[in-house]
């Protein structure tokens, strides 16, 4: 992966994550929304193919290579839910306060009003298409508990209920770089940045 790459993502808070990752790699990026790239309906069952239905739709409209994610928030009491749904529990708002409170509703329902089990974790696929066909494809997550109330103003969607297992900041708590923990002062810590770390030493070389 070298040159110009297209960011097939709409979602601020990822595009501002995915060029964060890409940037010691001397990769110029464009956002899919700088291009205005139609939106592709996201059909898969898997967060996988949705992040391939994104990248490929974004290739084959800029005839660029093209870096997807698809991710969410799967919630243990709740069988996984939002899972692939988690950014339509935003509404068409987009609003992940009021997404956050469903969540949270719902597992306290779930364990019969008490804080039960709170066990959730954060999945990330990631695919980069090339124009020519290729697809690689690149898959991770990161375990942790749900915190009641939200903690924290940074990051976006449901970072500020998630605390991640052996730490003591919410993802909403923490800064950027904590929340990517990238080498050389972690392995990585968010499932984005450890899906990023497969994606980047098949694909990536550091100029
Ligand atoms: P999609 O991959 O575009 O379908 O959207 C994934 C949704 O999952 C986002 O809108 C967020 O609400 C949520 N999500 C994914 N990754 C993160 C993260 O790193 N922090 C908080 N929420 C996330």
């Amino acid at each position: 992966m070298t040159g110009r790459v297209v960011i097939a993502t709409h979602n601020p808070g990822k595009l501002r994550e995915m060029t964060e990752l890409l940037a010691p790699y001397g990769i110029e990026t464009v956002s899919a929304g700088l291009l205005n790239l139609p939106e592709p309906e996201e059909t898969g069952t898997t967060f996988a193919e949705n992040a391939r239905i994104k990248a490929e739709a974004a290739t084959k409209a800029s005839g660029l290579p093209a870096f997807a994610d698809d991710s969410g928030i799967a919630v243990a009491a709740l069988d996984g839910a939002p899972g692939i749904h988690s950014a339509r529990w935003g509404g068409r708002t987009k609003d992940f306060k009021l997404a956050m409170d469903m969540v949270e509703a719902k597992v306290r329902e779930r364990n019969g009003g008490k804080a039960g089990n709170r066990n959730a974790h954060f999945v990330s696929a990631l695919c980069v298409a090339w124009p020519d066909g290729h697809v690689e494809e690149f898959e991770a997550r990161v375990d942790g508990v749900l915190v009641w109330p939200p903690r924290g103003t940074a990051g976006f969607g449901y970072d500020a209920m998630f605390l991640p297992n052996g730490h003591e900041r919410t993802f909403g708590e923490m800064t950027a770089d904590e929340k990517h923990g990238l080498p050389p002062r972690g392995l990585g810590l968010s499932h984005r940045a450890r899906a990023f770390l497969k994606l980047a030493e098949a694909c990536l070389v550091r100029p």
